[in-house]
C-alpha cells in the first residue's frame, strides 16, 4: 500500500550492487572490517556502508576507499560493509526490501538490543561489529533517502558533531536530533557517542541522495573524502559551505496502522503551517506542531513499526 502517491513511481537504477565478497575476508577478525593504521598517533575514524542494505552509496565510496588503496597519513582508518546479508538479497523487483531482513540495523545499538536475549541477521551483525564502533574515536556512517531529495547530515544536537558537520563542504542541510532518534539507537549512539559528556568524538550519519542514483554514490565518495580529510587522515582541502540549512528533530512518528497515510503526496522537505494536518495512522492525526514544519523521510509504504515520518522545525 503506498502511503504517499507522490513514492509510487518505480525507481530507475544508477547505481546496481556488486559483489564484495573479496571485501568479506579483512583483518581485523570480523567480516567485512578493514583496519589501517598509520603507525603514527591521530584518531581513529570509522567509515561505514551498508547499515541499510539497499543504500548503495555508502558501498560505492568504501570500495572506491578499498580499492583505492587508501591509507591513513595520522591515526587509524577502519571501513566497513554493515548488513551485507540483507544487500546481497537485492531484488530489482522490490528494490526497498533488501533494507533490512529483521530487524532496523540502525536502531539496535542500545545494550538492551545488544545484550538482550533475541537473535537475528542484525542483531548478530551489530554484536560483531560492537568492537569496531565502540573503537572509532569519529563515524561516518554512510546513508541514502528512499526519495530524491537533498542530501542532509543527521546527527545528535551535540557540539562535538556540529562542528565536524558545520566545517564540511557538503551537503549544506543539517538534521539536529536534541533528543536522538526517538524509534531506537541508532550506530552513531552506540556508547559514548550517544552521551552529551565530553570526551567522545563526532559521529554523523550523512544522507546522500536517493538510493539508485550515481549522484548519491558521487557524493557518498566526496563526502567520505572530506570527513577523512578533516581529520587529517588523507590529504585534502576541506572548506566550509558558504551556507548551511539547520532543521531540529521534534519528533520521530512511527506508524501504528497500515491505513498509515498522507494528506497529499510528498517526498521530504514539504512544508505545514502549525496545526496542519500532515498524515492519519488508523485513528491518529498527525498535525505540524509548529509553522513552517518540514518533513524529513516520508515512508513511501506503510509499515507497521516502522518510522512513517519525521517532524522537523526550521533553526534558520
Ligand atoms: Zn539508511
Amino acid at each position: 500500500m503506498s502511503a504517499s502517491d507522490a513514492s509510487s513511481a518505480t525507481p530507475s537504477f544508477e547505481v546496481l550492487p556488486r559483489d564484495l565478497s573479496a571485501y568479506r575476508a579483512g583483518n581485523t577478525g570480523i567480516d567485512y572490517v578493514h583496519r589501517f593504521e598509520s603507525g603514527r598517533p591521530g584518531p581513529h575514524v570509522l567509515v561505514n556502508a551498508l547499515t541499510h542494505g539497499n543504500e548503495f552509496c555508502g558501498m560505492v565510496a568504501v570500495a572506491h576507499l578499498l580499492d583505492s588503496g587508501v591509507r591513513p597519513k595520522i591515526g587509524t582508518l577502519t571501513l566497513s560493509f554493515a548488513n551485507v546479508a540483507a544487500y546481497e538479497t537485492f531484488d530489482p523487483r522490490q528494490p526497498f526490501d533488501s533494507r533490512l531482513i529483521t530487524h532496523n540495523l540502525n536502531r539496535i545499538w542500545s545494550t538492551a538490543w545488544l545484550d538482550g536475549g533475541e537473535d537475528s541477521v542484525e542483531l548478530s551483525r551489530a554484536r560483531a561489529m560492537r568492537p569496531a564502533v565502540a573503537a572509532a574515536d569519529h563515524i561516518l556512517d554512510i546513508h541514502s533517502t528512499s526519495q530524491d531529495v537533498l542530501p542532509f547530515w543527521v546527527y545528535p544536537a551535540f557540539e562535538r558533531n556540529a562542528a565536524v558537520a558545520r566545517a564540511l563542504p557538503r551537503p549544506s542541510v543539517h538534521l539536529v536530533m536534541p533528543a536522538g532518534l526517538g524509534s531506537g539507537t541508532p550506530l552513531i549512539q552506540h556508547g559514548g557517542h550517544g552521551q552529551a559528556a565530553d570526551g567522545a568524538g563526532a559521529a554523523l550519519v550523512v544522507e546522500c541522495g536517493q538510493h539508485f542514483k550515481q549522484a548519491s554514490a558521487d557524493l557518498a565518495k566526496e563526502v567520505a573524502l572530506d570527513f577523512l580529510g578533516h581529520f587529517g587522515l588523507v590529504e585534502r582541502d576541506v572548506r566550509p559551505p558558504a551556507q548551511t540549512r539547520r532543521f531540529q528533530l521534534l519528533r520521530t512518528h512511527v506508524i501504528q496502522d497500515e491505513s498509515f497515510r498522507f494528506t497529499r503526496p510528498v517526498i521530504g522537505f514539504e512544508t505545514f503551517a502549525e496545526g496542519e494536518l500532515i498524515a492519519t495512522d488508523g485513528g491518529l492525526e498527525i498535525r505540524a506542531p509548529c509553522d513552517d514544519c518540514t518533513i524529513f523521510m516520508p515512508a513511501r509504504t506503510a509499515i507497521v513499526g516502522r518510522e512513517g515520518v519525521y517532524l522537523t522545525r526550521p533553526l534558520d
